[in-house]
């Protein structure tokens, strides 16, 4: 077998997987007995060793201590975020503090602690390993998955050695599997009923690209209530009490799931438990689990509310989830949106094949089929002396945000302007303006004192909602702009080439106008600072400050980036003696005339 450079990942809550593209057709990977899932599944062993998958779950009974389930669910949370369904999570999960008091959950196991990202990176890592070792991939996450864990899920990809080119919904994925986006327009739904969720997605296509219009569901829904009806029943039925006797239970749970299982291919099945059996058919099972899946239609029918549509707009219905192959299921979602599912595909398998579709579009360079759900430009602002400061960059998936930090580069700045840029080159001035605002109301403190946080916030729908804060005085401002719409799929492509063309001269652009930025205020200090502490220095101080900010200047008349380069840090090592000075003096406040300007990097 030739092993892959690219997959795709199917990351799941129960079961993850990867998949990928051979000679144009998905190959889903397996193993020796050719099951494709892997449990996502972890037991720590006091030795220190970790069981991932199958091994690991069949540790679940005999140390459930030392076994994690279920870490999707916290992927970029935290406490507060977890809390309606905490009681539901059986392991032990501590916050801890982490930089810049941002916060992290910590799953405690076997005497250690472990990040959500550490344990689904051994998923992932399991889950690469089985795939021959590929480099990079794709994986898939919810479609209401937010910022903090989509980038968690990127992290868990790092950690797991893999290069994650893009994060893609799952609903996108499962449409993509069908070739859906050849259709170039129309309404997709996207029932997925997993073992532990239910997920409903209704996608629009316009011009080959796929936009979640919206999405409903109920994370405690799926396979896993239907085998505890079953067992309710059964256990009734045969007289047995499994309360308290955990071994019973999962006895009662695995001839459950078992005789579910056999029911989408039978009329009857059977359950044992030692010498007790039960015998349930198809309609009685139909009739115990028909409220639940009233349940999930009703998610259906809010998700099209929210979306503007009746089950009438819709154009195809795509199942996923291995509940989905049981035959009332598929019944009763073709009633309700009127129309015959697609299940040629296996359900467990159709996210990860979906994924790998786009991982082979991402590597492959083809033109005939579109990036998705993507930042098709980079977003930035303009800093002092023209210069772009991306602070998102082209090709991340939406929803997204992006923040950046900056001060003033004069005393007493009270106002900043903050001009929004789209595009690749280095140099605003090549990009295009997407809008401007003022954020006034600084207190004056003196340069480089104010905090200004600067946040880029694009939403699933492309639309950007740009925020200023300077932190020390809370003042904020914020404008909310179209972004990523309006070029066709054409003018993308010339536009990257274009920087790439202009890659070296953009560069070099770009650091004068930052070596000539930082002279000045570096100049502007010196001045103050002389003025302040001159009398301090010796006169051979004052000398060597003198010619190096006479090379200053000449540098910064001209247009050698490596003389700049050099008198910048000449400049620096001969204003040292001058910058202990007024440090030494830095106590004395600032009072002045108000003044306003460009932003300034607080990079550099
Ligand atoms: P998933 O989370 O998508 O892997 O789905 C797992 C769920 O699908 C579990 O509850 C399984 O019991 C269930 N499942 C798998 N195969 C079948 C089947 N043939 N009939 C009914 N349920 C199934």
């Amino acid at each position: 077998m030739t092993t892959p450079t690219v997959v795709g990942i199917d990351l799941g809550t129960t079961n993850s997987l990867a998949a990928y593209m051979r000679d144009g057709r998905p190959v889903v990977v397996r193993d020796d007995t050719g099951v494709s899932l892997v449990p996502s599944c972890l037991s720590f062993h006091p030795d220190g060793t970790v069981l991932v998958g199958t091994a690991a779950r069949e540790r679940a009974l005999a140390d459930p201590e030392h076994t994690i389930f279920s870490v999707k669910r916290l992927m970029g949370r935290t406490l507060a975020d977890l809390e309606p369904e905490l009681k539901h999570i059986p392991h032990q999960i501590v916050e801890r503090e982490a930089e810049a008091g941002r916060k992290v959950l910590r799953v405690r196991v076997g005497g250690r602690e472990y990040t959500p990202e550490e344990l689904s990176a051994m998923i992932l890592r399991e889950v690469r390993q089985r795939a021959g070792n590929p480099t990079k991939a794709v994986i898939t996450v919810p479609a209401y998955f937010d910022d903090a864990q989509r980038q968690a899920t990127r992290d868990a990809g790092r950690i797991a050695g893999l290069d994650v080119l893009r994060i893609v919904n799952e609903p996108t994925a499962a449409a993509l599997a069908y070739g859906l986006d050849r259709n170039k327009s129309g309404t997709v739904a996207v029932y997925d009923l997993g073992g532990g969720t239910f997920d409903c997605s209704i996608l629009q296509l316009a011009d080959g690209v796929f936009k979640v219009l919206s999405t409903n569901g109920d994370t405690q829904l799926g396979g896993d209530d239907f085998d505890h009806l079953l067992m309710a029943t059964a256990a009734k039925e045969m007289g047995l009490t499994p309360a308290g006797d955990p071994q019973l239970l999962q006895h009662l749970r695995d001839a459950a799931e078992k005789a579910k299982i056999a029911l989408s291919a039978a009329d009857t099945a059977v359950m044992q438990i030692g010498d007790r059996v039960h015998t349930v058919t198809r309609g009685e099972f139909e009739a115990l689990i028909a409220p639940l899946i009233d349940r999930s239609l009703d998610k259906c029918k809010k998700a099209l509310r929210d979306a503007d549509l009746t089950p009438k707009d819709v154009g195809e219905v795509v199942l996923v989830g291995g509940s989905t192959r049981i035959p009332y299921v598929r019944r009763r979602v073709g009633e309700f949106f009127g129309r015959t599912p697609h299940t040629e595909l296996n359900p467990d398998e159709v996210v990860a094949i979906g994924a790998a579709v786009q991982a082979d579009i991402l590597t492959s360079g083809r033109r005939d089929r579109l990036l998705l759900d993507v930042i098709p430009l980079s977003l930035g602002v303009e800093t002092l002396g023209g210069a772009m400061d991306r602070i998102i960059e082209r090709n991340t998936t939406v929803p997204c945000t992006g923040t950046t930090r900056y001060s003033t580069h004069k005393d007493n700045q009270t106002a900043i302007l903050v001009n929004i840029y789209q595009g690749e080159r280095e140099v605003v001035a090549a990009n295009k303006l997407l809008g401007q605002f003022k954020l006034s109301g600084i207190p004056p403190m003196p340069a480089g004192f104010p905090i200004v946080l600067i946040t880029f916030r694009v939403d699933a729908n492309g639309m950007l909602k740009v925020t200023a804060k300077e932190e020390r005085s809370g003042v904020e401002a914020a404008v909310e702009v179209k972004a990523a719409h309006g070029l066709s799929q054409d003018e993308v492509e010339r536009l990257v080439l274009e920087s790439v063309e202009h890659a070296h001269e953009d560069f070099t652009a770009r650091r004068l106008i930052e070596f000539r930025r930082k002279g000045e205020a570096n100049l502007e200090h010196m001045r103050k600072g002389l003025a302040q502490q001159g009398d301090k220095l010796t006169a051979e101080q004052r000398t060597t400050i003198d010619t190096a900010a006479a090379n200053l200047t000449a540098a910064m008349a001209g247009n050698d980036v490596e003389t700049l380069d050099r008198a910048d840090k000449a400049f620096a090592a001969a204003t040292l003696p001058l910058a202990q000075f007024v440090m030494d003096a830095a106590a004395k406040g600032y009072l002045g005339g108000k003044t306003e300007g460009d932003l300034d990097s607080d990079a550099m």
